[in-house]
């Protein structure tokens, strides 16, 4: 299964305990009106925030403080930090310029040079010291940058480092993945077999007259052009009344493993057969996994395809598949190799659609157009605004748009956002995710939380 990747690159900002890092923290989101965000999975420990530095936007790490070994949270606090060091993209570590170096800053120094990342070393409260001492040096890192997270000094330069040691891709066609997975989902007997061996252009599955006799799971690699497709083929699954028992119960867990597996699922009707119930909720199956879809109408061969054949296959599939309109579909012949061509050239421009990521700054210049044409209502006298958003997913491509009383927003309004979205760019056969947040509740409960810590 391809790994999720996070679009944003990612600042971990690592140090002992009181060297000044949160200030620093508050001080880089403050300074910019930057969005908090508390990550679902992150501990409170550990907080993530996107943030705007420059012209870009990161995930800006904040770790719990380095706690030396016999320390009682030591264990924890280690296990932390090496998952964050892992996850990094730049590393920084906070010191305060006024006081000696100890041990423990020392060790921890090591632990970050092992990465082989770049880092940062961030001089805290400047305004007491010296920004370029000699014995800063002892840590064996070169980039050094003096701060004062309390009196608002050196953020301009700090700003200049991170953007320098970031991984320099926000915007650019990102690298496609080596493989792209795919599924062939479909009840059994549309000819999800025949397709493979078309696809794959050798013999490895075995088509039969009986359904469901492709019951184990094949994968199998091929290289088209400069893509490799690995496909994962699975028994179809049966008709609802029929789901519950032995084989066809496990063909259904089989069928929905596949399409968690897949990048791209081609969803395969019978032409004779249109759009059943079933059909329409493997397709919804495939939607809520925000996996990519092609449909793959098979056994053209059956049919004269004349144009009005050709007319009512069209309406029949945008009538039953409204819900997924953005998927598109490809009418083929797995008997005669009508159109295989053409399919294989759809499967690629979706695998390559797959991989984009999308521009911070493009991104909000597309929003601000979107949300003046149609501002989102409520019905009630509360106007919800949407002030930024980001791209926080590549696959499934996800926009976590930032703004006020989101929760109020009719869900038709993210219909229009990703329809805005897919007007203004190349989607089809790509799922997405649109998501609100509201800055002000995320950015209360950090506070509260916060000021629960310093009570206690
Ligand atoms: P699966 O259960 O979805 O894997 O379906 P199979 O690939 O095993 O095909 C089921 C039956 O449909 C077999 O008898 C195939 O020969 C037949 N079949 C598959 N594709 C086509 C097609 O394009 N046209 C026609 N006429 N028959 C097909």
């Amino acid at each position: 299964m391809t790994k999720f990747s996070s679009s944003l690159p990612q600042l971990v900002l690592v140090g002992v305990p009181n060297v000044g890092k949160s200030s620093l923290v508050n001080r880089l989101l403050g300074a910019r009106q930057a969005i908090v965000h508390q990550d679902a999975h992150t501990t409170r420990d550990t907080a993530q925030h996107i943030c705007q530095l420059g012209e870009r936007s990161l995930y800006l790490r904040d770790t719990p403080g380095y706690a030396p070994k016999g320390e009682r949270l030591h264990q924890a606090a280690m296990t932390q930090l090496d998952k964050a060091l892992i996850e990094a993209d730049v590393l920084a570590m906070v010191i305060n310029a006024s006081a000696a170096i100890s041990s423990d800053e020392r060790r921890l120094a090591v632990r970050l040079h092992k990465t082989g990342k770049p880092i940062i070393l961030i001089a805290n409260q400047i305004d007491k010291a010296d920004a370029k001492q000699e014995r800063y040096l002892a840590l064996g890192i070169t980039t050094i940058v003096g701060v004062s997270a309390h009196h608002n000094l050196g953020i301009e330069e700090l700003t200049t480092a991170v953007l320098k040691a970031l991984p320099d891709d926000e915007g650019a066609e990102a690298p496609e993945p080596a493989t792209t997975a795919l599924a062939l989902i479909g009840r059994p007997n549309v000819g999800k077999s025949s397709l493979l061996n078309h696809l794959v252009g050798e013999d490895i599955s075995i088509v039969s007259e009986e359904p469901g006799t492709t019951r184990d799971t094949i994968t199998k690699d091929v290289q088209v052009e400069d893509q490799i497709w690995r496909f994962i083929d699975t028994a179809g699954i049966r008709r609802p009344g029929k789901i519950g028992r032995g084989v066809e119960k496990f063909s259904l867990v089989r069928t929905q493993a596949a399409i968690e597996a897949a990048d791209i699922c081609l969803l395969v009707l019978d032409i004779g057969e249109l759009a059943t119930g079933q059909d329409q909720r493997l397709a919804g199956l495939i939607e809520e996994a925000g996996r990519g879809l092609v449909i793959v109408v098979n056994k053209a061969d059956q049919l004269e395809m004349s144009e009005s054949d050709i007319k009512r296959v069209d309406r029949v599939l945008r009538s039953a598949f409204e819900f997924v309109a953005w998927a598109p579909y490809v009418i083929v012949s797995a008997e005669t190799g009508l159109h295989i061509d053409e399919l294989k050239s759809q499967i690629a421009s979706v695998a390559r659609r797959l991989g984009k990521k999308y521009s911070t700054r493009e991104l909000n210049t597309l929003l601000e157009k979107i949300v003046a044409k149609q501002p989102p209502t409520t019905g009630t006298f509360l106007r919800p605004r949407l002030n930024y958003v980001v791209q926080t997913e590549i696959r499934p491509l996800t926009l976590r748009i930032f703004g006020t009383h989101p929760e109020k927003i009719h869900f038709s309004y993210k219909r229009y956002i990703e329809n805005s979205l897919r007007a203004s760019y190349d989607l089809a056969g790509v799922a997405v995710r649109v998501e609100f947040v509201s800055k002000y509740k995320q950015d209360r409960e950090e506070q509260d939380e916060t000021s629960h810590r310093r009570t206690r």
